[in-house]
């Protein structure tokens, strides 16, 4: 796949980052399924509310970690923001609907994706957060046709 990668030097550049992947997704015909990979603390969650803001929501984002999706189905795009964490069993997923959602033209942001490994389509782009000082490395990698028109794009 096309990878990149960049340092990120705070949580403002962790949030530019998410909204800088929302205007390049909203380009794209498609929905994407993003991946964000990185230990607790990373920045999964502020990379999210970034995107998410950025499409112009005015509100609070956390991470759904009891929930384990939040939707935003009034943005252009619709995002659903997933996170894995406490996910018992990938199972799980099906019985929540997993499909419709990823079926949409969305933006479906998955944290902790490797708990759904089974169930869980491959990642169009994959994100890895990892420290760094100061501030944290990004890693962006596609994995598909449409992952790397969003990757692409994000350089434009
Ligand atoms: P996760 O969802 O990966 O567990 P969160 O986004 O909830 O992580 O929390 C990340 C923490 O790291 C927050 O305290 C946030 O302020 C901070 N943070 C986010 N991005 C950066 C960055 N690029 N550099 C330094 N700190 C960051
Ligand atoms: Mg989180």
């Amino acid at each position: 796949g096309l990878s990149r990668t960049i340092r990120i030097p705070d949580e403002t550049a962790t949030e530019q980052f998410g909204a800088l992947l929302a205007q390049s997704a909203r380009q794209l015909e498609f929905g994407v399924l993003i991946y964000l990979h990185g230990d607790l603390g990373m920045g999964k969650t502020t990379l999210a509310r970034g995107l998410v803001q950025g499409l112009g929501h005015p509100g609070n984002v956390k991470s759904p970690t009891y929930t384990l999706v939040e939707p935003y189905d009034l943005l252009e795009p619709p995002v659903y923001h997933f996170d894995l964490y406490r996910l018992a069993d990938p199972e799980e997923l099906e019985f929540m609907g997993i499909r419709d959602y990823l079926n949409q033209q969305a933006i479906s942001l998955v944290e902790w994706p490797e708990r759904g490994a089974g169930l869980l389509p491959g990642a169009d782009v994959a994100i890895e957060l990892t420290p760094a000082r100061p501030g944290r490395m990004l890693s962006v990698t596609s994995g598909t046709q449409t992952g790397q028109a969003l990757v692409a794009a994000l350089s434009e």
